[in-house]
């Protein structure tokens, strides 16, 4: 069944060894946009925008957060920091109307890349809610 299939699919996706094409973006091994980066993060254009300006914000070590479910107490320091970033970002392209911070987690929050990250979405009204 279906459902038993996108369980097996998210148990191997979220499995905390398996490398992501985030990696290969923080590697520079595939070719993105980046916006910012500083030791700790790394901000890219999505390469399928959802609105005029979209970033990815990821922690360039994923120390185990594939998903922010996946969080204990030794990620707060990072979270904090993408979460500032985040705003940082938004000052940078300039989002003074307004912006959105989104994190999809797991299947039932369409999480398709299992290494933890931010989307900063803006430029155009958005709506809500989200589907
Ligand atoms: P998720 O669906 O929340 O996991 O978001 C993953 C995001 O990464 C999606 O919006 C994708 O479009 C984006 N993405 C996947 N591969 C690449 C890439 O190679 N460059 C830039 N963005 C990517």
């Amino acid at each position: 069944p279906d459902e038993e299939r996108a369980a097996a699919i998210a148990a191997v996706t979220a499995d905390s060894s398996t490398p992501t094409i985030f990696d290969k973006i923080i590697s520079k091994e595939l070719p993105s946009t980046v916006v910012y980066e500083d030791d700790k993060a790394l901000a890219f254009r999505d390469i399928n925008p959802q609105a005029p300006v979209h970033i990815v914000l990821i922690p360039k070590n994923r120390d185990g957060l594939t998903q922010l479910a996946k969080a204990d107490e030794r990620h707060k320091d990072i979270l904090g920091h993408l979460l500032y970033v985040a705003k940082v970002v938004a000052d940078q392209e300039e989002l003074a109307d307004g912006f959105r911070v989104v994190i999809n987690d797991g299947p039932n929050g369409c999480q398709s890349v299992y290494h933890l990250h931010l989307h900063i979405l803006g430029g155009r009204k958005l709506k809500w809610p989200p589907g």
